[in-house]
């Protein structure tokens, strides 16, 4: 998870870890990192870019900066949280911790909703025909985890 931070917040912490790195430079790198990532640069491996971490490192995606996967507890700037991947996918691990709604698979991306098929078996049952928010949501997990399967099982199917 990332820790949503302000540019001059994340100066002033870096600089007192690091006291004798010079502010102005460290400024113009973000600036610089965060208009590339406004602007659409990927990292070279195709996720976008980590800017409080591309301060002191060439511009790179966390990943290629840290080698790990995924941010635990790692600053990120606020208007930088919107990070995809090469896919143009977005994981849970990776969006602002405060606005995380919607549906993710096993690995943590996200799914649209829209691109998920309605099995015929849906079309004859109840939940179809006037779920609550709830409801939709388990019904679109369960298709999305058989979305390969050749036949539709449902445990929570209700006939009409
Ligand atoms: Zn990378």
């Amino acid at each position: 998870m990332w820790i949503p931070i302000s540019i001059d917040k994340f100066l002033k912490l870096h600089l007192k870890k690091n006291p004798n790195k010079n502010e102005k430079v460290l400024r113009v790198r973000i600036e610089a990192a965060l208009d590339d990532y406004k602007n659409g640069v990927k990292c070279q491996c195709g996720k976008d870019l980590w800017i409080v971490g591309s301060a002191s490192a060439p511009f790179a995606c966390f990943s290629c900066i840290t080698g790990k996967e995924h941010p635990l507890g790692d600053y990120e700037l606020e208007s930088a949280l919107d990070k995809r991947d090469k896919y143009g996918r977005r994981n849970i691990e990776e969006m602002d911790p405060r606005k995380i709604n919607g549906m993710f698979d096993d690995d943590g991306y996200e799914i649209n909703p829209n691109s998920i098929k309605k099995p015929s078996l849906c079309l004859t049952c109840l939940k179809n025909v006037d779920p609550d928010w709830e409801e939709e949501l388990l019904c679109n997990l369960n298709r999305n985890d058989q979305a390969n399967e050749r036949e539709f099982k449902c445990y929570a199917y209700e006939k009409l």
